[in-house]
Parts: C-alpha cells; structure tokens; sequence
C-alpha cells in the first residue's frame, strides 16, 4: 500500500490473492490493509491537507504536476492496459484504446478546467459591502472504487479531488488492485507529495468502512452497488460527511419504428455487451416497437451470435470473461429466474464449452424476448451480458416503464424523428440521455444518476464543483460604523436616518 509517501505492508502482514479471471491463476498478493491501515493513511492525508503546501499552491502549480500524472500514465499506457485485462478481465482493445486513453483525457481535461472554473458575479449586492465567492478544497476525500473500470473509475475521482486542493485516501475494489497500485506510482513519479495521495487495499468491510466512519474525512466518493451506496450514506452521516455516489444502473434502450435498425442494432450489441455487461450504463432494457420488433431481435441475436468470446489479451477477442466465479453465479441465477418467470431464452444462458473455455469466468452473450415489465431481469441489476426484449405500441406507455424501476442512470433514444427524440428525452427521469447512440461520454459532459442510481457527478466542470466548498465573503464598502440595519437588532431607526442625512 501506497502511504504517506511510502511503500508498505498490511499492519497484519496478510495478504489477497489477485486472480486472474480469464485464467483463475493467481497473478498478485496485495496487503490485507486493517482498519488501523486505514487510519494512518486518513492521518496522513488529514497531516498533508492541514499542514502541507498542496491546497495552498495556485491552480497553476497543482495543474502542472496533474499534467505530468497523465504524461506518466501515457508513456506506460501498454504496460498498464495489459495489467488491467489481466486483472480485470476486459479485452486489451477495450483497456488499451477505450479506457486508458478516455483516462488520460479525463485527467489533462481536469487538469486544465480546474484554472478556469467560473462562479456568480461578485457585486455589492446589499450596497454597503461587495461579495466574493471562493471555492475552496473540502479537505480529506475518501475515494472507494469499484472492479468494473478499476483504472478508468479511479480518475474520475482522484484526480477532481486533487485538481481542487484536496488530499486523497483511495481503495480499489479487492478482486482489482493492481493498476491503481501502478497509478499510485505514476503520481510519486510526476511529483504529487508525500501525504497527498495514500492508497489502501483490503475489504469494504473494514478499511472501507474506515474510511467512511473516519471523523478526519471530510467527503466520501464512491462508486459501486446501491446497497453499499446506502451503507455509505449511513456510515457518513456521524459528522455529516459530503457524500457523492455513482450507484446501479438498468439502462432502457429505447428503439421506435422510424428507426435506422442497422443502427440501432449495431448500438444495441455494443452497449449491451460493452466490458461483459459490467457497465451501469449498459443497455439492459430493449423497448421496441412492435412493428420492427422481430426485425429487430433477429438482428441483434444475429449479431450476438458473432460476438467473440475468449481471452482478454487476444486482439481479436470482443468480450472477456466475467471478474469472477460468484459473479458468473449471480449472473447464471438471474437466467434461471428470467427462465422461470416466462421470459424466452433466444441466445446464450450458460458457460461456453469448448477447451478454450475449460478456465476462466465466461458466459455466453444471452437474449431474452417476451420479457415483461414485472420480471426479475428487467427489475434488477445483473451487471452481466444479458439482454431483455419488451415489445410496447404507445409511446406514452413506454417512458412510463421506461421510468418505472428504483435506478435512473443512463439512456438511449432511436428514432429518426428529432420531436419525437427530445419528447422522449425530457420525460426521462435518469442522468443521460443519448439519442441515436448508447455509451459515448466525454470528459466536458457529466456523468451520474438520478433515483437510486446516486447523486453528485463524475467527469465535467460539476465533477470539480463535488469536491469544493463554496465560501461567501463578504466585505464592508461603506465604512459607517451604523448600517442601516442595525437598528432591527440595536438602537432606534431615526438614528439611522439622521446618520444619512
Ligand atoms: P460494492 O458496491 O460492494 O463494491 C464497490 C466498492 O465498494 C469496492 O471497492 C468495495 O470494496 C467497496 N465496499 C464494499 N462494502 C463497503 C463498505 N461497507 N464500506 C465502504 N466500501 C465498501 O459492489 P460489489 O463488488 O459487491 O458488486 C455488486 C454489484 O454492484 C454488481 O453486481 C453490480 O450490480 C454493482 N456494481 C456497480 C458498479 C457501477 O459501476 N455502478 C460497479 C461495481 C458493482 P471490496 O471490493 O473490498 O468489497
């Protein structure tokens, strides 16, 4: 673990096997970090924000070494999308052309917008003093990251903390350590000082906890389940902690009957299928309209069906296995209830056989139509390759079901009819929206839910704004020893009036 500066064990001296999920070979031992590992790196972080240089130093200053952090990430980038499709599962093309260089972006676009984030026009609002507004650094932010984008993920929050002055405490999600343990390098290496960034591994359960408990940590930043979004919330309300959470998702992917079909097919498997499933804006809803509804499945389980499944490190492999064997379970229970509860399995449901899939966590690419709006695998988060199909004939009926579940993260809307696109996309009650596409997102535009999906945003200039305090200061411009207020609380109006004349 990566603490004040320094390369050390667990205080337990234990250690968690990192598997591999493609080979279920053990590819690393991180320490099991202790709630008492946990606190020394709150205390250093706590140490480096109150007594340290780096909230104190311009944006200017802080911009240049965040600059480098990404120059560093760059130069490695190879060496690190390996490292991430081994421990995560993905397949190198996604690690290597999507997420890394998504990152790097992130990370030089927050670099640069935090010198120039904008607030309400300062002015003497009361006309006897001018008012500023500072944004200032919360202090020490607890970063918990999840196993899905073990890298990708842990920019969008660290580095808006550091952009803005704070120092950080990071967790990887155990099952994927390792490329954050390598970033915690890349920032020694680029000249983040000692304190500044501390990075814990070891179990939700307990350093987790820690770092949400802690009275020294000013600000939770999580993304991850809703349920431990909601144990989050408990845990930091002891000394009212500012939380900012990014949770489920069970995006409805919605395709009426002007529709390009070869488009919306296309974007159907990409964003279904995107990292396995494990994407909470993956597309896991189909509503389509009836009279392309056929049409339209065949097209996208002829397309699943030519899905490359196999080992993540091959070029021309398009999706991986799932990150481990219970979350294979979990997935291959949600078929069996979506089986039992009438839905009809078209594609996929189970393991691939075949030698090259004797190891490793894959499932197979998996429909379902006839599925209804009350099932289990419409409901529910399955976080796995699994497709629902519902038909619908009325559009007021389908952004009514379209809203009906406890998440409201992300989108899709396919019609040719530019109406009919943003009808639709203002009645949404989720956090993005995308129109003719499904998954894009860029480093100016925000990311994060509605309903049970969270609140605060990831990526964008609102991402900046999570991790800052707005101050109001306000300065006396008139000079009187009385204003014209103080009578209401001391002395007589008249004495403020003749103070006038
Ligand atoms: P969790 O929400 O449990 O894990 C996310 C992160 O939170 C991990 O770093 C985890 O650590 C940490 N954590 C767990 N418990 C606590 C706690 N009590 N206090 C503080 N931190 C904690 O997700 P799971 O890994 O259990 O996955 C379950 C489901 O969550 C998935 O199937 C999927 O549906 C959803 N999920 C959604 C994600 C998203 O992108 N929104 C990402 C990941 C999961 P540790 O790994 O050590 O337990």
């Amino acid at each position: 673990m990566y603490i004040n500066g320094e390369w050390v064990d667990s205080a337990s001296g234990k250690t968690i096997k990192v598997l591999n999920p493609a080979t279920e070979q053990v590819v690393g031992n991180v320490p099991e970090g202790t709630a008492a590992d946990a606190k020394c790196a709150i205390d250093a972080a706590r140490d480096a924000f109150d007594k340290g240089k780096w909230s104190k130093l311009t944006p200017s200053e802080r911009s240049l070494i965040v600059f480098k952090i990404a120059d560093v990430i760059e130069r490695k980038l190879m060496q690190l999308a390996r490292l991430e499709s081994i421990n995560q599962g993905k397949p190198i093309k996604l690690s290597r052309d999507s997420d890394f260089p998504f990152g790097i972006d992130n990370i030089r676009f927050f670099a640069g917008a935090s010198r120039a984030l904008e607030g309400i026009s300062s002015t003497e609002f009361l006309g006897t003093g001018t008012s500023i507004i500072r944004r200032e650094p919360v202090g020490v932010v607890s970063c918990i990251i999840p196993w899905n984008y073990p890298w990708m993920i842990s920019t969008w929050k660290i580095i808006p903390a550091l952009a803005m002055g704070n120092t950080v405490v990071a967790k990887p999600a155990s099952m994927t350590p390792l490329t954050l343990l390598e970033f915690a390098k890349a920032m020694e290496e680029a000249g983040v000082p000692k304190g500044v960034v501390n990075i814990v591994t070891g179990p939700g359960s307990t350093i987790g906890e820690e770092m949400v408990k802690n009275e020294k940590v000013n600000m939770v930043s999580m993304t991850g389940s809703t349920n431990t979004g909601k144990e989050i919330m408990k845990f930091a309300s002891n000394n009212l902690k500012k939380v900012s959470l990014e949770l489920g998702g069970k995006a409805p992917f919605i395709v009426f009957d002007d529709a390009n079909l070869e488009a919306a097919s296309q974007g159907a498997v990409v964003g279904g299928f995107v990292n396995a499933g494990q994407d909470c804006t993956a597309a896991t809803r189909f509503y389509i309209h009836e009279n392309i509804y056929h049409k339209f499945v065949n097209a996208v389980v002829a397309k699943a069906k030519k899905i490359r499944v196999g080992n993540p490190l091959k070029e021309s492999t398009d999706m991986g296995p799932l990150v481990s064997e219970s979350h294979r379970s979990k997935v291959e229970q949600y078929v069996d209830i979506g089986k039992k509860e009438g839905a009809k399995l078209l594609l996929g449901g189970r393991p691939p056989s075949g030698k090259q899939h004797g190891k490793g966590f894959y499932f197979e690419p998996t429909i379902f139509s006839e599925a209804e709006q009350d099932m289990a695998i419409v409901q529910e988060e399955i976080f796995g390759p699994v497709l629902a199909m519902l038909p619908f004939k009325d559009p007021g009926d389908v952004i009514e079901r379209a809203n009906d579940i406890a998440y409201g993260l992300a989108a899709s809307v396919w019609t040719r009819d530019i109406h009919n696109a943003l009808t639709v996309t203002n009645q949404l009650r989720c956090g993005e929206v995308w129109v003719n596409d499904h998954l894009p997102l860029a480093s100016e535009m925000p990311h994060g839910g509605f309903k049970q999906s969270g609140f605060g945003k990831d990526l964008s200039v609102y991402a900046l704004h999570e991790y800052t305090e707005i101050r109001h200061v306000y300065i006396d411009t008139c000079g009187q020893v009385k204003k014209p207020w103080h009578y209401t609380v001391y002395g007589n109006k008249r004495d403020v009036i003749k103070q006038e004349q």
